[in-house]
């Protein structure tokens, strides 16, 4: 029996993303607050579709919208870790990446009752340590890296990438890592981003990012029996009403085309079960 499951997965950074480059000035802020109206948005959408998903919270966002994290814990919605500050790991000491880990963590105790059993770097850039950390703080996957599109594995830890040397790979942990992709993100495709120097257009239609998310799925139906793929999004950017309806049609098409709905935590336990 074919089996293809999609996780729809939503990155609630709120003000935390902005305030982790220094952009603390009133409209960046305000930005990252529509966040918020996004987000109630995004938690009726799924209650009318009956879709569990994953929602990647940083401690930040916890404490700053305590009312907007519980609307969306107590719809039943796997409330997961995503750093307590939006500062991706490669730019902590191992120290500071810890303390982030045990702080945010607490947050999501607070809200839920339980650790997270999901992490997801911020700006998905992991350290050399947070395969290891992960492992020693009790968490089942991570969902950072983009190794596959389809297929979720075991991330390694001691990897050790040096110029003028071939690669040479550490073992592969007990940690389920669960893929991601840039294309399959609405931040890049979507929000226009100026800083210094640096100006990410975005703003791109989402007719068209509709049909590649679909086609990525479509595509996974044609050479996989099983498979999972996963949509990011942030309720600051997805939250607007042409996305929201680019979102709303997306769902309707998985759903029409067989697609599984799936938190992330039931993805990877399912993986895991099959022996892999
Ligand atoms: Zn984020």
């Amino acid at each position: 029996m074919a089996r293809h499951i999609v996780c729809l997965t939503f990155d609630f950074d709120a003000l935390s993303g902005f305030i982790a480059r220094g952009l603390t000035s009133p409209t960046p802020i305000s930005r990252g607050e529509f966040g918020v109206v996004g987000a109630e948005r995004i938690v009726a959408l799924l209650q009318r579709h009956g879709i569990r998903a994953t929602w990647f919270i940083p401690g930040h966002t916890i404490e700053t919208y305590p009312d907007a994290c519980r609307a969306v814990a107590e719809t039943g919605h796997e409330i997961a870790h995503h750093g307590w500050t939006h500062v991706p790991p490669a730019n902590l000491t191992r120290e500071q990446e810890e303390a982030g880990l045990v702080r945010g963590n607490a947050a999501i105790r607070r809200l839920t009752g339980q650790d997270a059993r999901g992490y997801r770097s911020p700006s998905w850039d992991l350290s050399p340590h947070t395969v290891e950390l992960l492992l020693q703080h009790g968490f089942l996957y991570d969902s950072s890296m983009m190794g596959h599109d389809y297929l979720p594995y075991r991330a390694r830890s001691g990897d050790r990438m040096a110029l003028e040397e071939k690669a040479s790979f550490g073992a592969p942990t007990r940690l389920i890592e669960m893929p991601i992709s840039w294309s399959l993100d609405d931040h890049p495709h979507f929000e226009y981003f100026r800083s210094d120097g640096i100006t990410l257009p975005g703003l791109r239609p989402a007719a068209g990012v509709l049909e590649n998310w679909f086609d990525d799925f479509d595509y996974m139906t044609r050479i996989a029996n099983w498979g999972v793929i996963t949509y990011t999004c942030h309720p600051y950017v997805i939250g607007r009403g042409h996305r929201m309806l680019m979102l709303e049609r997306l769902i309707e098409r998985l759903a029409a085309r067989g697609a599984v709905f799936a938190a992330m935590e039931d993805a990877a336990r399912e993986w895991a079960a099959q022996g892999a």
